[in-house]
């Protein structure tokens, strides 16, 4: 790919994540997952595949995704976010993983500043994140 052809945060973007839990929590969404990922996260907590889906997932047509509980403040907050913590980081769903490469914040300038007013991670304050780093979180994406 030409100089010119790269796309426009071809120099990486600032980024580190506070661990602030905001991601996980906030307005109702969608944690979608694979049956790969729902069996990895079953045997990460020691429960059959079964008891796993019937206490921590929902279906939306044929796709899966994870539970929502409600918070006090009336947030919608993942069934696995404890104490601003994910329960299963480890073993938690490439979307949260990829966060926040997602195309929708890469789109342009405009979509990557709309992302930094939820998640704080987001500022100039923070190290760059390198080009690459950003395309092999992105392919993952688009793989899955
Ligand atoms: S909102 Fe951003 S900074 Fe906070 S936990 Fe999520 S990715 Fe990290
Ligand atoms: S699975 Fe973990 S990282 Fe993903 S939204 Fe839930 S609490 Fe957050």
């Amino acid at each position: 790919m030409s100089e010119s052809s790269l796309p426009w945060y071809k120099e990486g973007l600032k980024f580190k994540c506070t661990e602030c839990g905001k991601c996980c929590t906030g307005s109702s969404g969608y944690v979608w997952l694979t049956l790969d990922e729902m069996q990895e996260m079953a045997n990460v907590l020691e429960l059959p595949l079964d008891l796993f889906k019937r206490k921590y997932i929902r279906q939306k047509g044929n796709r899966f995704a994870l539970i929502e509980k409600r918070a006090l403040n009336g947030d919608y907050d993942c069934i696995f976010l404890e104490d601003k913590k994910c329960k299963v980081y480890q073993s938690r769903p490439l979307q949260c993983r990829t966060f926040p490469w997602w195309p929708e914040n890469l789109r342009c300038e405009e979509s990557w500043k709309s992302a930094g007013l939820e998640c704080e991670g987001i500022n100039d304050g923070a190290p760059t994140v390198s080009y690459d780093h950003i395309q092999e979180q992105l392919e993952k994406q688009t793989k899955a």
